[in-house]
């Protein structure tokens, strides 16, 4: 009797069959070569009969040679900072794409000279706020923060209330990224309190910016006083307010969020916020404010290492023009019908033998903004073991677990992914 490892069909064999090669133009030679490997290898361990090495090697292929996977978010967090933040709008999708080649991000089509880079994206922005006089964009919040640090203030004192030291996640400190840049911290009043008093006994001509910071991911309640933006002009040094969540205007919906319009109207030198949590769009670092400032910034050093590619351009520009992002429409879904969406899930799952009920919930913006801000929402209730196995479905979907439950909330999830929600749920079952 031969050997049945003889008869393993050959690496070069495997790589010419069509639907294998056609892979390999997709994927990259090198991650088909390991499935193949990999098939062969359970061939030969007579896991797979020998002729099911090219099956096994296509089954074994991912979707994309980058290997992150699409997470469906029924956590009831609007911006959920393991799962990417916000989602980008069809339109940005699509800016990313157009964007992805050679493009005019640095040239002026109409004279063949080099053009000012992100000019388009900085108009949108400007044009979404007309009060800045003028405007930049980095990496992201924590970038703009060290350049207006940095540029403003390095050597120098930086004015802040100890109630504004704000940790965000994953460790990052912003008093540490303050000092870091070589500027010196000025704390002043106490946790829960501050006055304008504090404000004027500390500014003085060591004072590169006085810096409010918005508490982004936590409330503080109860014997507490802060000083509003409006009541810091003519402090005698720059007002710098790091608003945190990207929302341009008051929001009907978040009205004690604060915003870029109000904030700038109200006497603010410099504004810095991030561009993927309440606006909806890519990763950056959006400093909007007076135009000297801006510029300062803009011609610093720093600015260079700071600076946002093409993509984050293009998607920050579809982001600014375009139709309402995700978690805009996210905020205004009304608890009626997420509730409609969800009797109807648990409807369906319930028939094909899934135990399933729907109850009313609240979502939660996240640590991106409105902490403290409950919205009404809807979930799919199942039993807990459906949490873990959920993660590991197709498509993956992370849940939230309450009281030993498996809650699905709708709030983060357009009516679109019902459909593979439900999929999800049954192929878990
Ligand atoms: C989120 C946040 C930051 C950091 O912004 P990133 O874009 O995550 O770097 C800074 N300040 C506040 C108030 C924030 O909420």
């Amino acid at each position: 009797m031969s050997d049945p490892r003889q008869r393993v069909p050959g690496t070069d064999r495997v790589l010419t069959h069509p639907e294998v090669a056609a892979a390999a133009d997709r994927l990259g030679h090198r991650l088909v070569k390991q499935a193949v490997h990999t098939a062969q290898q359970r061939a030969r361990d007579g896991e797979i009969t020998v002729s099911a090495v090219i099956a096994e090697t296509l089954a074994a292929l991912p979707d994309s040679a980058a290997s992150g996977r699409p997470v469906l978010n029924a956590t009831g967090v609007l911006l959920h900072t393991n799962l990417g933040r916000a989602p980008l709008s069809e339109a940005a999708v699509d800016a990313l794409r157009r964007a992805a080649g050679t493009t005019d991000v640095e040239l002026d089509l109409s004279t063949g000279r080099r053009g000012p880079r992100g000019a388009a994206a900085l108009a949108a922005l400007l044009a979404a706020v007309p009060r800045a006089e003028a405007a930049h964009v980095v990496n992201n919040g924590a970038a703009a923060l060290s350049l207006a640090a940095t540029a403003l203030a390095q050597g120098r004192e930086i004015v802040l209330a100890r109630g504004e030291m704000v940790e965000i996640g994953d460790g990052f400190r912003l008093p540490e990224l303050l000092t870091a840049t070589g500027a010196r911290l000025r704390e002043i009043g106490t946790t829960n309190r501050v006055r304008l008093d504090d404000y004027r006994a500390a500014v003085g001509p060591d004072t590169g910016f006085v810096l409010k910071v918005h508490p982004s991911n936590f409330v503080i309640t109860g014997f507490t006083s802060a000083v509003p933006v409006a009541a810091l002009r003519g402090i005698g040094a720059p007002v710098v307010v790091d608003i945190g969540s990207g929302l341009l205007h008051p929001h009907p919906v978040l009205p004690a969020e604060p915003d870029a319009t109000s904030a700038l109207a109200d006497g603010a030198d410099l504004v810095l916020a991030s561009g993927d949590k309440l606006l909806g769009g890519p990763q950056a670092g959006l400093l909007l404010g007076r135009a000297e400032i801006v510029q300062q910034l803009r011609h610093h050093p720093l600015a260079r290492a700071m600076r946002v590619d093409k993509l984050t351009l293009a998607a920050l520009e579809a982001t600014l023009r375009g139709p309402r992002a995700p978690i805009e429409q996210a905020l205004r879904r009304d608890q009626q019908s997420l509730l409609r969406r969800a009797e109807r899930l648990a409807e369906s799952l319930s028939a094909a033998g899934v135990p399933a009920s729907a109850q009313p919930s609240e979502a939660t913006v996240g640590g991106g903004g409105a902490p403290g801000v409950a919205l009404p929402s809807a979930a799919v209730v199942l039993p807990a073991r459906f949490a873990e196995l959920l993660r590991r479905a197709d498509p993956a979907v992370l849940a939230c677990l309450a009281h030993d439950r498996c809650l699905l909330d709708l709030a983060a999830l357009p009516p679109e992914d019902d459909d593979g929600l439900r999929r999800a749920v049954l192929g878990a079952a």
